[in-house]
């Protein structure tokens, strides 16, 4: 049914892959669709906050977070599922989105929030990745 279902997740963060690893890989399976698993580094945000930060900030944590990928791919999917990760730097929802359209994935699945913000349902980038993907989307909704 799907070819291609992009799975973002942030590493540091476990609601955000302990329920959806599963969920994804199973859709992926079912389908024999490619699996790919993105992580963000986010964007300072403001000019004046990056100032603060080494100009080569972005080149080492790009290259650390692709080194802590590969360990997380390995050690959570096995050969059952065709994974692949990718690591991007931005703003979180539009990488999500812009990943997705890159890929050509048909699906994105991804945990609705954090636990400490089970009030609002939908987390800020579900949400934005909810209404503005032009792909489904299924959210995992963690309790
Ligand atoms: P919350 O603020 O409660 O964490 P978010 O909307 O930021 O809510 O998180 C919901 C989902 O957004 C996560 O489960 C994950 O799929 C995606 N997401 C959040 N942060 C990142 C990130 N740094 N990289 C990739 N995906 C992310």
């Amino acid at each position: 049914m799907f070819k291609s279902v992009l799975l973002p997740i942030d590493l540091s963060q476990e609601s955000s892959w302990k329920e959806a690893i599963p969920v994804a890989k199973n859709m992926a399976k079912d389908s024999g669709a490619k699996l790919h698993v993105l992580t963000v580094i986010p964007d300072y945000g403001m000019a004046v906050v990056g100032s603060f930060f080494p100009a080569d900030y972005a080149t080492n944590a790009l290259a650390e977070t692709e080194k802590m990928l590969t360990e997380f791919l390995s050690k959570h999917f096995g050969g059952d599922v065709n994974v692949e990760g990718h690591v991007k730097h931005g703003t979180i929802y539009k990488e999500i989105i812009h990943s997705a359209d890159d890929l050509n994935c048909d699906l994105i699945v991804l945990a609705s929030h954090r636990p400490e913000t089970k009030d609002y349902l939908l987390g800020p980038n579900a949400a934005r990745v909810a209404r503005h993907a032009k792909q489904s989307v299924f959210v995992v909704r963690n309790k």
